[in-house]
């Protein structure tokens, strides 16, 4: 990587306390810029307007603080970037690979018991491409109508453009990615103007991050994205998947797990330092965090 500035980001979503997963996340984008001389920025995905809360945004920062996490360059806020999502939507209608999908979450669970297909496990229920198939005019109408819709990409389209292209993860090697994999993603819908697969490409691009590491959670996601990359011609970062800490039970550790919040820990007595060494113990020991 020598000659390449590296420039990594920490992006987590301020919809609940930081937990010592997050501290995981935040450790893993600052070491890997740390060892190349390069950059970890710092992107808050806000972009669920309905989950988040001030207090948690200013907690997020107090405890990254705390920790003495530092990070690199401007702050970047995605609920201040709707505009922006917009004309990259803008840009996928006009090429013709979005189509607006009128389908309830209900019916889509329905279409897909019908055909016998469970839920994948990462990326959940893939869209069996009912709206796909709608004339435009008759899109148009229902549209005209006020009927409520999303926005879904259409993949084999985006096969058809940018084929199976490859994008290269630091632990795993080189993959392919199949685009029509994991089904029409939605991109935008009315309480969600622009979605996570949709935001988190166009601000990697945006802010030149050339070493995307986060959970091995989002490894499947990844080919979602290397295709939105392709079809809007932005750079492909190298990615870094890393294993989750999990609980004694095996269950990935989450938002919801309060006792493993930073806040929460800081407030039953550790210290950075003491919180550091416990995580190396956990990463040691499996990623069992069992405190
Ligand atoms: N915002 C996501 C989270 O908090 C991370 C997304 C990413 O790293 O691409 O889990």
């Amino acid at each position: 990587m020598r000659g390449i500035p590296v420039i990594t980001r920490f992006a987590p979503s301020p919809s609940g306390p930081l937990h010592v997963g997050h501290l995981l996340a935040a450790l893993r984008a600052r070491q890997l810029a740390d060892a190349h001389g390069g950059q970890c920025l710092l992107r808050v995905e806000d972009i669920d307007t309905r989950a988040q809360h001030p207090e948690m945004l200013e907690l997020m920062h107090a405890d990254l603080a705390w920790l003495g996490l530092h990070f690199d360059g401007e702050v970047m806020v995605q609920s201040r970037r709707f505009g922006v999502y917009n004309s990259w939507l803008k840009k996928l209608r006009d090429m013709g690979v979005l189509y607006p999908c009128f389908c309830s979450r209900g019916e889509i669970k329905a279409q897909l018991a019908e055909m016998g297909r469970a839920p994948h496990a990462t990326l959940g229920y893939q869209y069996p491409g009912t709206c796909r198939s709608l004339s435009p005019n008759e899109a148009a109408e229902r549209i005209a109508s006020g009927m409520p819709h999303a926005w879904r990409l259409n993949m084999q389209r985006v096969q058809d453009i940018i084929g199976c292209p490859q994008w290269h993860d630091l632990r795993r090697g080189t993959q392919r990615c199949v685009p029509t994999a994991f089904g029409d993603v939605v991109l935008a819908r009315r309480e969600f103007p622009a979605s996570y697969h949709l935001c988190v490409v166009v601000d990697d691009a945006e802010q030149g991050v050339t070493h995307v590491t986060r959970g091995e959670d989002l490894f499947d996601a990844t080919h979602i994205h290397r295709a939105i990359q392709g079809v809007l011609g932005l750079p492909v970062p190298a990615y870094c998947h890393h294993s989750l800490l999990r609980d004694n039970a095996g269950k990935r550790l989450a938002k919801r797990d309060g006792a493993r919040s930073i806040a929460s820990l800081r407030a039953a007595g550790y210290t950075p330092e003491l919180l550091r060494e416990s995580l190396q113990k956990a990463l040691g020991n499996g990623g069992i965090w069992n405190i």
